[in-house]
């Protein structure tokens, strides 16, 4: 039809006039009986035309709208795309316009839309900022990245402070196939909700500051002189308590000088890149009087992008504790993991095992994977790959058959659980 029309339409840029007399149309399209046709053609195709524009405009709009709540991360259903369809149709006075199934399946088909889980939950506010997220986080990575030719790697430094909680559990297991929901047992549920938190520090070059920070959830609020004096003696834990389990200003102020001051040992400069945590106006001047002292601070809501200590180092930090935790559980043993000395026993054991050489490529990755330095560090092994893959059938000490619970990083010998944790293995 458009091809017939065009032809007989086609007009003599000289004259103005048609090229073509109504016989030669007739000779070319021999279906095209009659000189009528060509104005019902012409009809036909202008109402078909304006009818596929608009058409065409729905779905614009609609994928629009799409774009726009995905964009915010709201959930978006079938009966959506059609109500908001529907709505540009009327809009459009297109009104025999259905929004139908079939519309719908082509619709999908052509955006590439389908049904998905929600595997993250995110808050509505945190996505509509996710733009100014995304800026602030590039600015800062990009401050870090020109400061950093002033410092050896050993002196950047990135710390935060991290809760833990009583007899976390692992979030895998095995179980049956095709069972509707896995179960994972907490001793008691009250316990689970118990926390305390570490504050660990990590250097660009890799290493793992020592001693490591350690804040107990105390109702009270403090330690007795006569439960200090009964507490498990580390080398490399410093023990303090909070009403909540969590820092406040002042415990931030007992680890810069307990911790921090003392680990930098020989460093004249340093540069602390840590977060602000509380969104208060905690740790405000802190730092100010540390001679050398630089701070940056990560700006809000960037933290699981570009913090390295959330984006790899954490997770592997809570490896060891899960592990002798879901032990604890599986072989009934009869230790409660969320006595005071068995958080410090374990605090300290797992702190002395990730100070191990073996992991300082693991650490310096996490600086990697934030975006700090281009240099990837080459192949490196985890926690789980350096302390629990074994393949021996017994604990290394000879007087012992008890199967091997995790491999030592500093002495590779694999030991049992008693050997290791009831003995306090330390290097
Ligand atoms: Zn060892
Ligand atoms: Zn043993």
């Amino acid at each position: 039809m458009a091809r017939a029309v065009d032809f007989y339409d086609e007009v003599n840029p000289k004259t103005g006039q048609r090229k073509r007399r109504w016989s030669t149309v007739k000779h070319n399209f021999y279906r095209v009986q009659h000189h009528n046709y060509i104005a019902r053609f012409r009809r036909y195709l202008e109402r078909h035309g304006r009818k596929k524009q608009k058409i065409d405009q729905v779905d614009d709009y609609v994928f629009d709208m799409f774009e726009k709540a995905r964009g915010n991360a709201l959930s978006v259903h079938d009966i959506d795309l059609r109500r908001w369809a529907l709505k540009k149709a009327m809009d459009e006075s297109l009104h025999n316009f259905t929004a139908s199934h079939h519309w719908l399946l082509t619709f999908k088909h052509k955006h590439n839309i389908v049904s998905r889980k929600v595997t993250k939950v995110v808050t509505k506010r945190a996505t509509q900022s996710k733009e100014t997220i995304k800026t602030s986080a590039d600015l800062f990575i990009a401050d870090v990245r020109k400061r950093l030719p002033n410092y050896e790697k050993s002196e950047v430094i990135n710390t935060d402070q991290s809760g833990i909680e009583l007899e976390i559990r692992s979030t895998r297991t095995l179980s049956y196939k095709g069972e509707k929901i896995t179960v994972g047992a907490v001793r008691s549920t009250n316990a689970n909700t118990h926390s305390y938190t570490v504050q660990p520090a990590i250097t660009l070059d890799g290493n793992l500051l020592s001693p490591i920070y350690l804040c107990l959830k105390e109702p009270t609020g403090r330690i007795s002189e006569n439960i200090r004096s009964h507490l498990f003696k580390t080398s490399n834990v410093i023990v303090t308590c909070s009403s909540s389990g969590k820092l406040t200003t002042s415990l931030v102020e007992y680890w810069r000088d307990q911790v921090l001051l003392p680990s930098i040992g020989q460093r004249k400069q340093f540069l602390l890149i840590s977060d602000c945590w509380g969104g208060q106006t905690y740790g405000k001047g802190l730092y100010d009087h540390i001679p050398g002292c630089t701070r940056l601070e990560i700006p809000r809501s960037t933290t699981s992008q570009i913090q390295p200590l959330d984006v790899f180092f954490n997770r592997q930090m809570k490896v060891i504790p899960r592990r002798i935790y879901d032990r604890v559980m599986l072989d009934e043993l009869d230790i409660n993991m969320s006595d005071r000395n068995n958080i410090i026993r374990l605090t300290s054991l797992n702190h002395n095992q990730l100070l191990s050489e073996r992991f300082r490529r693991m650490i310096q990755y996490a600086w990697y994977a934030s975006g700090y330095t281009d240099t990837h560090p080459g192949p490196f092994e985890t926690v789980a790959d350096v302390c629990f893959s074994l393949d021996v059938a017994t604990c290394v000490v000879p007087t012992c058959d008890a199967g091997p619970f995790i491999c030592c990083s500093w002495c590779r010998k694999a030991l049992c659980f008693t050997h290791f944790f009831l003995s306090y293995h330390f290097h």
